[in-house]
């Protein structure tokens, strides 16, 4: 978190107290204090929106007693037509996009953070010039939201690619020598950031190559990167956007930017860690470990002869005189959009004494916390939402696992060495007496990889659209 000890920041307050009046000073403390209370306020469902307001109201301030500043030097011209078009693109994106893009354009919005760390701080550097009073702090400040700023552009481009499903982003590419490259560009740029802070007359022109090798560094990072750990990658990419916007405050000289910033920056640094922890990986093994499936059993042998398809009806029956159902949602059930239904699977099931629970991995989904906000939606109580881990020690005493689009997070080869996910805890749906599994078809979940669980004994596939199939359900609950 915020260092206020730190002499460099205290520095930049104090002149940045020098420069502002004390009303837009209080006004910055209040818009922090709203960034604080909003972030706690996320952590928990039943006070998320407020939580979410608080901050909105927060930057709000912040804006506001922001543009009296800038304006003297832009313009209202400039910066009116600026806000208008920066705020309608963003009004009609955020108004349009379907719910499961929502990662996609977090992704692209984390991306536009960081490329507007670039442009910020490169104004800067031109419009004060890099003398020798800039200081070594502003300069450091520039070097590190031209790089951090730069990588995160690049790189959360490539995750909204990824996120897209587009072939050429999703697969993951290696080149030959890659860490190697890595390497290179990794000391090239470092070497460049050396430059513009130890000679600032330059410092205008090595900006730009520091900017350009970071762009490509952002690229060589994030490609190689695929499948379930995007978690990962996209928790860090939402980090680094709050690290740079953290940076360029200190360019400026403003406070609410810096405290902002490191906000973003620590709590994603956190749910990069909450990430690795779901995926039983290290960060360093997720940025620089190659994806190694040695073992790689093709869809056929595993599945062929052995899928057993169930219905509506048939599972309807089966739910007559079951005690305990765990579903397990998945980025199906998002795109089907099948919450609404599941609610009513659970009013039913629960007036028949039937005890429901969810078991929400942390991963399901495209997003953290995906699969809460949904069941949040429709007030499913939170008491009911069990993290995979606790749940998993008494899944053999359930009579029913229904997995309703969910896939890599049940897919048994993740206890396999050798597998793409090796080592990655998923929910034991293996260890239920009986498994539904509804999705449309056999195809593969983000992961790319076949899915044993299918196949099982105990394992009876629902082949259908995540919301029609539970909607049958019901109507088979309630005919029994
Ligand atoms: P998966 O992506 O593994 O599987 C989703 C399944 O949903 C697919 O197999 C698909 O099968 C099925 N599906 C799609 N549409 C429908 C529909 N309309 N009705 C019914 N089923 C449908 O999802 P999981 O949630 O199990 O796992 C998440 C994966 O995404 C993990 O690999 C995770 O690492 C990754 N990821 C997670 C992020 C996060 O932050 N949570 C971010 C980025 C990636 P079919 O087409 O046959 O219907």
């Amino acid at each position: 978190m915020l260092n206020v000890t730190n002499p460099m920041l205290l520095a930049l307050v104090e002149s940045t107290e020098q420069a502002l009046p004390m009303w837009a000073l209080i006004a910055y403390l209040v818009a922090s204090v709203l960034f604080i209370l909003g972030i706690k306020g996320l952590t928990h469902p039943r006070t998320a929106v407020r939580g979410n307001l608080m901050s909105a109201v927060g930057m709000f301030i912040a804006v506001v007693v922001t543009l009296p500043a800038v304006l003297g030097g832009l313009g209202w011209g400039l910066v009116i037509g600026g806000v208008a078009v920066g705020g309608a693109i963003g009004v009609v994106a955020a108004t349009k996009v379907q719910m499961t893009a929502m990662p996609q354009m977090v992704a692209i919005f984390n991306g536009f953070g960081g490329g507007a760390s670039i442009f910020v701080a490169w104004a800067e550097l031109t419009a004060t010039g890099p003398t020798q009073a800039a200081g070594s702090q502003m300069l450091i400040a520039t070097a590190l939201a031209g790089l951090i700023g730069a990588v995160t552009f690049s790189g959360s481009f490539i995750a909204y690619g990824k996120l897209q499903e587009f072939k050429i982003f999703w697969n993951p590419w290696v080149l030959p020598g890659h860490q190697l490259l890595n390497a290179v560009l990794g000391v090239a740029v470092v070497t460049m950031a050396v430059l513009v802070i130890a000679y600032p007359g330059g410092a205008v022109w090595w900006y730009i190559p520091l900017v350009i090798i970071a762009l490509v560094l952002g690229v060589t990072l994030t490609c190689p990167i695929g499948g379930a750990d995007m978690p990962v990658v996209i928790a860090l990419l939402n980090s680094y956007s709050g690290l740079a916007a953290a940076a360029t405050g200190f360019v400026i000289n403003n406070t609410v930017l810096i405290i902002a910033g490191s906000l973003v920056g620590a709590s994603g640094l956190i749910l990069t860690a909450i990430m690795c922890k779901a995926m039983n990986r290290s960060l360093a093994n997720v940025i620089f470990g190659k994806i190694d499936a040695t073992k790689s059993v093709s869809a056929d042998d595993i599945y062929a002869g052995k899928i057993k398809a169930t219905s509506g009806e048939e599972i309807g029956m089966m739910l007559d005189g079951v005690q305990r159902v765990v579903i397990v949602p998945g980025y199906g059930m998002a795109v089907a959009q099948a919450q609404h239904a599941v609610r009513h699977l659970y009013n039913e099931l629960e007036a028949r004494d039937v005890n429901v629970e969810f078991a929400v991995h942390p991963v399901a989904g495209r997003m953290p916390g995906h699969m809460n906000v949904l069941l949040a939606e429709v007030d499913i109580p939170y008491e009911k939402l069990i993290e995979s881990d606790d749940i998993n020690p008494s899944l053999d005493t359930v009579d029913m696992a229904i997995v309703l689009g969910a896939n890599d997070v049940v897919n048994p080869v993740a206890r396999e060495e050798d597998s793409a996910i090796a080592g990655m805890p998923i929910v034991d749906v293996d260890k239920c007496r009986t498994v539904v599994v509804i999705k449309r078809s056999l195809s593969p979940g983000f992961a790319g990889i076949p899915n044993p669980l299918f196949a099982l004994d105990n394992t009876l596939m629902f082949f259908s659209d995540g919301k029609e199939a539970v909607e049958e359900i019901v109507a088979a609950v309630k005919e029994n």
